[in-house]
Formats: C-alpha cells, structure tokens, sequence
C-alpha cells in the first residue's frame, strides 16, 4: 500500500477500513541466501538496502524481540555530520544526505526535522577545536557556522549567560543537523524491505552459528536452525554476545546509556543543544517534551536500565545551563545498551569466518548513521567490498594503529 495524502483523505471518508498491517508475519523457511541478525535500525536498513539497491533476494532479518524494541527505538533521536576526522566525516554526510531524501525512499513520515544542532563552547581552546572542526567540515563540503556569544544568545536566550560557572563563549552550529522519530525509522525500513520480499523473522533469538571449514552455512535460532549463504550480524549493543557464537571476541563493551523525557511544555528549545561543559544534550519534541540524555553510567552491563546517579549527573549537568528546567518533571527515563568500541568508531566489516559479515561498535551516536551503515553493510554483503565511505571501519585498524579517534581519548571505551 503506497502512502499519501490522498489515501489519507480515502480512508476517513471510508472509514479507515483499508488500511493494511504495515509489513507481514512469516514463518522462517528452512534457508536463505542473506540472513541480518538484529531488527533495530541498522539490520533493518540493511535488508532494505540489499533489496532494493542491490537486487539481493530470499533475504531474512532475525529480531530477538520485536522490531525496534533496541536502541533504535531508545535514543535522543539526534542526527548530524559534524565529525572531524577523514574515516569519519564523509560517512557521516553521506547518512545526512540519505536522512534528507528518506520519507520520500522509503515513502513513510520518519519527521525528519533539520532544525539544527548547536555545540556550545566554554573556554577558548574549546573554541578553537570548535573551529578546527567546523573549518573541517566545510573542506568535505558540509554546512558549519561558527557563532559568537551574542550569536548563541539570539538563538538561544533562555540558556544560562550571566552568572553561569562555565561561561557561553560561542558555538558550533550546523544547521542541517536535527532531529528524526525514532521509531518510525525501523518501522519504515521494516515495511519498505517487507514489500521487496524481505522476510522480518520476530521473536527470533540467533542462539548459535553452524560454521563448517571456515564457512557459515547458518545459524541456530529459538525456533530451530536456519541455513543461510551470507550471515551479517547488526545487534548493537549485543555484539559481543552473538560473535561469541563465532568464536570471536571483539575489541568493544557494552554500557548502558539512558534517555530522559519531561512533561510537555511550550515550544522553547529551536534545535539540538549540546553543552560544551557537562555531558548534556537537549531537544524538545513535537509533542512538548524536552528529550535529553547525558553520560553513560560506566560499568559494563546487558541491562537495558541505568542507574539513579547518572540521573542526577545529567539533570545537574541541564540545571547549570538552563536552570529554567529545574521546574519541569521527568515524565519517562529508560536505557539502552551501548556497544562501545576502544576508538569511539564503528566497524563494518568481513570476519575471518567466510561468509561472516560484522556492522556494530557504534557507542551511542548509531542513530544518526542508521542510512549510510545500512547502504555501506548491504554494499559489502552483496559486493564483497567495503563501500567506498566505510573503508576506515575495518577490524584490523586496532592491530594496524589506524585508529580513528575522533575524541581524542585513547583505548577507553567508557570516554568515547
Ligand atoms: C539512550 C540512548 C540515546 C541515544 N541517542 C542517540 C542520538 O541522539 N543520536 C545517535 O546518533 N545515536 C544515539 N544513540 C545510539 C543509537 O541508538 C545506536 O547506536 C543505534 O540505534 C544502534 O543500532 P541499531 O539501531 O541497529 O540497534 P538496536 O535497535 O539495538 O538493534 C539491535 C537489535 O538486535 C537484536 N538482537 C540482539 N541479540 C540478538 C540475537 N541473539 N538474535 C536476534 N536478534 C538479536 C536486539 O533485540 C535489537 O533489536 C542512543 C542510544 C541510546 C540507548
């Protein structure tokens, strides 16, 4: 069934009785020519991707639980581009680019909303970094602005200018940056690669892989063993877990990062702001809650739930700069597994077991790559070769030293 307005309009004059279930329910077949284990955003992307960018077919994505019950339905849902580094930033726009032409893709209303992320800044060096990156971004062609005190202050009054702890010196700004729903991403990518044939197999735990002479022939599931040519594995935060299975252990650890949402209240926040002083990041939704997350709680866990300090940590962190929030109630608080990877950058890669592909180690800035990691995934599944914007991400750049370490922080997971 195609979207539109028209058919809106249709189905209130008749009823709303046409409307069909947004993607079917099938049982597994016994084989596939591509399994994708993980039914978040980027396992999905990839089906969806290999379907319809590179013809692949009898293709199936094994989902433990329910379609975008993992991170891609937990995050801030904040997108951007302004990386650094050359590994990174020109992925990182090329997901930009894909998030701009999606809806129309994948013909399904994801709210892609481009109403800016803005990075303040509070000491001079912290400026000049600032710059460095915005200068950066603008040789790979991406949108950047540099903006004084006052330039913060026209955008964002309410902050904390006058008798602040850690003063306002300016910001990075870039413009294109914004926000998408969430889960409307999976639920889009599932129904696009469902109507190209793609099979989404849920309540679908992968338990085991069937590796016979350095060969994946399949994998063994909670509802029994499924064969497969090709096994790629997007599992995010249970990355460690499932590669286990392959005998693997990966250069990564997972953490817990929470997200928290106030009561509605009147539009106030125009875009993404991040504060340069405190690990706290802030939007407002459509519906009037202010959504906000800060640090990971810093032990290695499988919880999807953190713990009361870090809410505190990062409500402290919003306080001090805009101390007007103070008065709004968290409404909801909840968490999500983070696979974080000893550079801070993701992996999308082939194994050393034939037939094995990886996607994960995306800490907690995943959301924003769901496009570009699941073109790039699906480009190597079906190609055999790295896509040309995800060549960096490979294994082997933790044995070779080219890591790419965008913060600058070293071999900690828990920092990047
Ligand atoms: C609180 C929070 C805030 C965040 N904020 C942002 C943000 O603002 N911007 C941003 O870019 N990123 C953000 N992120 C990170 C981003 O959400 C993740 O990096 C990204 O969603 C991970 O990829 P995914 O969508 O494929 O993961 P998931 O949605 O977690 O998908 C993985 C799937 O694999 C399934 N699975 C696991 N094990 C198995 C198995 N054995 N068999 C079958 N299936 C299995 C899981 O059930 C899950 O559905 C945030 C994350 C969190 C938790």
């Amino acid at each position: 069934m195609h979207y539109s307005g028209f058919r809106v309009l249709k189905e209130a004059l008749t009823g709303h009785k046409g409307w069909t279930p947004a993607w079917r329910t099938p049982e597994p077949q016994k084989a596939y020519d591509i399994i994708i284990v993980g039914g978040g955003g980027h396992g999905l992307a990839t089906a969806y991707y290999l379907a319809k960018e590179f013809k692949q077919s009898r293709i199936a994505v094994l989902e433990k639980g329910y379609l975008g019950g993992g991170n891609v339905g937990r995050n801030t849902t904040i997108i951007r581009s302004n990386y650094l580094l050359d590994g990174n930033e020109p992925f990182y726009e090329f997901s930009m680019k894909l998030w701009e032409g999606l809806e129309q893709d994948f013909n399904y209303n994801a709210m892609v909303s481009q109403r800016g992320v803005l990075n303040l800044c509070h000491t001079d060096a912290q400026r000049d970094a600032f710059t460095r990156r915005g200068n950066g971004m603008r040789l790979n062609g991406v949108d950047a602005v540099l903006l004084d005190r006052e330039g913060v202050r026209q955008m964002a009054p309410f902050l904390n200018f006058d008798s602040a702890r850690f003063p306002i010196k300016g910001g990075l700004l870039q413009p294109r940056g914004g926000t998408v729903r969430h889960d409307a991403v999976a639920w889009g990518y599932a129904r696009g690669a469902d109507s190209r044939g793609v099979d989404l197999i849920q309540n679908c735990e992968v338990t085991g892989m069937r590796i016979e002479n350095g060969r994946i022939t399949g994998v063994e599931t909670s509802r029994g063993f499924i064969g497969a040519k090709k096994v790629g594995v997007a599992v995010a935060g249970s990355s460690s877990r499932v590669m286990s299975h392959a005998g693997m252990r990966l250069p990564m650890e997972s953490h817990v990062l929470q997200a928290f949402v106030s009561e509605g209240l009147k539009p106030v926040i125009p875009g993404v702001i991040t504060y340069g002083a405190g690990h706290f990041y802030v939007s407002q939704s459509d519906k009037g809650g202010l959504v906000f997350g800060g640090d990971i709680d810093g032990y290695n866990s499988y919880a999807q739930r953190g713990g009361l300090p870090v809410v505190e940590d990062v409500c402290e962190g919003g306080m001090s700069l805009m101390p007007m929030i103070g008065r709004a109630r968290l409404l909801r608080i909840w968490g999500g597994i983070m696979d974080m990877s000893m550079d801070g950058s993701p992996i999308i890669d082939k194994t050393p077991v034939d037939g094995l592909y990886f996607n994960g180690g995306w800490c907690y800035g995943g959301f924003k790559a769901t496009p570009a990691s699941g073109w790039s995934f699906a480009h190597l599944l079906a190609t055999d070769r790295p896509h040309e914007t995800a060549k960096a991400y490979r294994f082997d750049r933790f044995e070779k030293g080219l890591m790419i370490d965008e913060k600058g922080m070293g071999a900690q997971p828990n920092l990047h």
